[in-house]
């Protein structure tokens, strides 16, 4: 465990990778503190707004580069990419339920952490999200936390992740806001500190929030505790409030819960937090910044997922995987959500690199609509026209 001081290497290659087709471009941010897409740089924002421009490109010839520079510092101009130069595809990496190669089969939780590890470059992988349940048997079996630490580990220093408490990660089956020292020795806020794209903690460590940016898109991600309590609720709604500008994902451990499409108030694992339902009601159907939801632990819906309309009538995906039921406690499935920008499409994809196989049934591998929400996209291209 423990954090290895945040590098360079880090920064320029996980953080924000995909942004070589960028010509120029300016930004307005209204507040809180933002990570810079294209220089990975993280500003804090006091006023009413801040612009950064970036330098000349390698593919824009120097003059048109330098007029664009120009036009965003002095007009506040916002410029782009190309219509001819669409995004690049990226990845988010989904690790469904790991308990049981924790308790069990280590090489497969190893096994997905590494092919993450040789597959970042070629598959664009922009940032992995655990959905929690990391370990199978709470906090008293140190060799699977040591398991699970070593297979995350994998990751530190090559892509920005993140993970959500699931029930079994307290320490015990109680699970009693206090009993969650194991999961913090490991997975707490403490072991993220100083990275470039950790963004914070809420105080009881139990949810926080990253920055990474992917197709010219920024996102942040909200890593929420298990039934995400009021106080959690709350803590969430002000880092949305502080980022308005940021697409926004939200993974959490219990959400979806069974093939019937309904979120339902049967979601509650423990006795400290809210339903599935509530959580909607409460916080994502208000928020229009958040686009995606992500859950595992219903081992017997296996795959799932669905898509609800905001307060704002803009779509919500939800989306559950969990494969701890299967052979060999799941056989080291992952979910790889290929978001595609030019078509505005994730292609989700369910693959083992234990297997080196893909599940190709409707509900493990489909391609969905996604809309980056209004007021989180990309600045149209309109290089040299100055903002109204
Ligand atoms: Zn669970």
């Amino acid at each position: 465990m423990g954090a290895p001081p945040n590098d360079d290497t880090e920064r320029h290659e996980s953080a924000t990778p995909v942004e070589a087709d960028l010509t120029c471009y300016g930004r307005q941010a209204l507040g809180g503190e933002t990570h810079d897409a294209a220089d990975n740089k993280r500003t804090r924002v006091n006023g009413n707004h801040t612009q950064w421009a970036k330098g000349a490109p390698r593919s824009v010839p120097g003059l048109l580069a330098g007029l664009c520079g120009l036009a965003v510092l002095l007009s506040g101009a916002t410029c782009q990419r190309s219509p001819s130069q669409p995004a690049r595809p990226f990845t988010l990496v989904m690790l469904p339920d790991t308990q049981h190669y924790s308790r069990k089969y280590p090489e497969l939780f190893l096994a997905q952490t590494q092919w993450i590890k040789e597959n970042r470059r070629r598959e664009n992988i922009v940032f992995v999200t655990h959905v929690g349940d990391i370990v199978n048997n709470h906090g008293d079996d140190t060799n699977q936390w040591e398991v699970a630490d070593k297979a995350m580990s994998m990751l530190d220093s090559v892509v920005p992740w993140g993970v959500a408490i699931g029930n079994h990660d307290f320490d015990s089956v109680s699970r009693r806001p206090g009993e969650v020292a194991t999961f913090l020795r490991h997975f707490g806020p403490q072991r993220f500190r100083g990275r470039s794209w950790f963004g914070g903690s809420s105080t009881n460590g139990l949810n926080s929030y990253q920055l990474f940016s992917g197709g010219g898109i920024d996102f942040l991600i909200l890593h929420l505790e298990l039934d995400v309590p009021d106080a959690a609720i709350d803590w969430a709604s002000d880092v949305l409030r502080a980022h308005p500008r940021r697409a926004v994902i939200v993974t959490t451990h219990s959400y979806l819960n069974g093939v019937t499409g309904i979120r339902g108030y049967n979601t509650r694992v423990s006795k400290h937090g809210n339903a599935a339902e509530d959580v909607w009601h409460k916080l994502i159907r208000r928020h229009p910044q958040i686009f995606l939801v992500l859950c595992g632990h219903h081992q017997r819906t296996v795959a799932y997922h669905q898509v609800s309309i905001n307060d704002a009538g803009a779509p919500v995906i939800e989306m559950l995987a969990d494969y701890q039921k299967e052979h060999n406690g799941g056989d080291a499935w992952l979910r790889l959500l290929r978001f595609v920008p030019a078509e505005r499409t994730i292609q989700v994809r369910t693959f083992s690199p234990a297997l080196n196989s893909y599940r190709t049934d409707p509900k493990n591998q489909f391609d969905i609509p996604f809309e980056i929400p209004a007021g989180c996209r990309p600045p149209e291209p309109a290089c040299l026209s100055p903002r109204r």
